[in-house]
């Protein structure tokens, strides 16, 4: 850390924060006002900040009720004037996984921005191999850094992230919408509604956090009144032992029920294994992919028929890709996973999505329809059951800066940059 000294400030502005013309010096190496020679796409300064924005009714998991979402938004300047966005999102706090909010945030600016301040930005697979070697875990934080990487470096070259990741095969994803009001009735009308609207036709049942045959019922009386013209699926969150697992995932495999996502506890991999050969629905790993390696074993051990591909949990929207491509030469399907996030890591995990041959089970990238409110100059286009990828460069989006400044906890920025 010799050559660049960190300062942590409460003022967005930096000393080398003047922007520069698009292309400008791209290819020259310069000296900053130390005089130490460094790249024109030199990471300048790395910004993190909490956003808590309201939703639109409570959402019931097995592991937690959410009354709204916390997002954190990073934003890297580089030296020649790009500006890439990311997110790092969770659910709940700490309920879901390792990192909450509050750490995603500590940890990049403690710990990621000293490693990457003065890297070249235009370098990705550079800048991350340098947080791999120095930081175990924390994919939520790493995937919203590499989101960063892969906006700028779009926006530098005139390329969706899309293009970046090889190249997209589809320019939109059909979007699953999830019913967790924990009322029948409610959710019913809540699946007619998005029926009628043609927004979804895939509707995913949190269920777990009740008593079993409460919830089986609650299920299949869903599934009955929606028949043929959707696809039903269920997310336990790991909440039964196998035993109950067993039974019940016979249950709702004869009774329409199309996937059953985690149904027991992500350390149980032989017991998944076991299920997944049993039951007449396939059997889906969220929770126990939690890393790129994760997807290894379990393909090997045959512990699921399907792969929730999370960019957060893998790391980013590349190191995702390669659970996609362990997935694929496994034969096992592929399905568009979310943490809820808000636009940038939905967009984010989409550029992603979009470059896949097989995306067997759709998604379920519906983050955005669940705030009332974002900090996006333009929301997500949904239409027609699938939501829409801009062809733009980077992710293709905006801050909407005074949106940004209303939501923002601290109300006031904290930058780490170089002096
Ligand atoms: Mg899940």
């Amino acid at each position: 850390m010799s050559l660049h000294t960190l300062k942590v400030s409460s003022q967005t502005n930096s000393i080398l924060a003047a922007r520069k013309k698009p292309y400008e010096n791209r290819f020259k190496n310069f000296k900053n006002l130390t005089g130490i020679a460094m790249r024109a796409t030199a990471i300048e300064s790395i910004e993190t900040i909490i956003v808590d924005l309201p939703t639109i009714r409570p959402h019931k998991l097995a592991m937690h009720t959410m009354q709204n979402q916390t997002l954190v938004i990073i934003r890297v300047r580089c030296a020649d004037g790009f500006e890439g966005l990311g997110e790092s999102t969770t659910i709940g706090g700490l309920a879901y996984g390792n990192e909450s909010p509050e750490s995603i945030k500590t940890n990049i600016d403690r710990h990621f921005a000293p490693l990457l301040l003065g890297q070249d930005a235009s370098n990705i697979n550079a800048a991350m191999l340098r947080l791999e070697r120095s930081i175990r875990g924390n994919t939520f934080a790493k995937s919203g850094i590499e989101t960063a990487l892969l906006d700028a470096q779009g926006k530098r070259l005139g390329l969706p992230v899309s293009e970046l990741l090889g190249g997209r095969v589809r320019d939109a994803l059909p979007v699953a919408w999830t019913l967790a009001s924990g009322d029948t009735a409610k959710d019913i009308a809540e699946a007619e509604q998005m029926l009628d609207l043609r927004r979804h036709r895939i509707f995913k049942l949190k269920i777990g956090a009740g008593e079993v045959n409460h919830d089986l019922a609650h299920v299949i009386a869903i599934k009955k009144a929606l028949g043929d013209r959707a696809s039903v699926r269920v997310d336990v969150n790991q909440a039964w032992d196998e035993a109950v697992a067993l039974r019940a995932c016979r249950i709702l495999g004869s009774n329409g029920i199309d996937l059953i996502e985690q149904p027991i506890s992500r350390n149980n991999r032989a017991g998944m294994a076991r299920l997944n050969l049993m039951s007449p629905a396939p059997i889906m790993a969220d929770e126990s992919i939690e890393c790129v390696e994760d997807a290894f074993n379990l393909a090997r051990e045959g512990a699921a028929s399907v792969f929730a591909l999370k960019i957060a949990k893998n790391g980013g929207p590349r190191a995702v890709l390669r659970t996609a491509a362990i997935a694929e030469a496994a034969g096992i399907g592929l399905y568009g996973g979310t943490m809820l996030e808000g636009g940038l890591g939905t967009m984010a995990s989409a550029h992603a999505f979009i470059t896949l041959n097989k995306l067997a089970w759709d998604t379920e990238l519906f983050g955005p329809l669940l705030l009332t409110e974002d900090v996006l100059g333009e929301p997500l286009i949904y239409r027609d059951f699938e939501l829409h990828v801009p062809q733009t460069p980077g992710l293709g989006l905006n801050l909407d800066e005074e949106r940004l400044a209303f939501f923002r906890r601290d109300k006031s920025s904290t930058v780490v940059h170089q002096v």
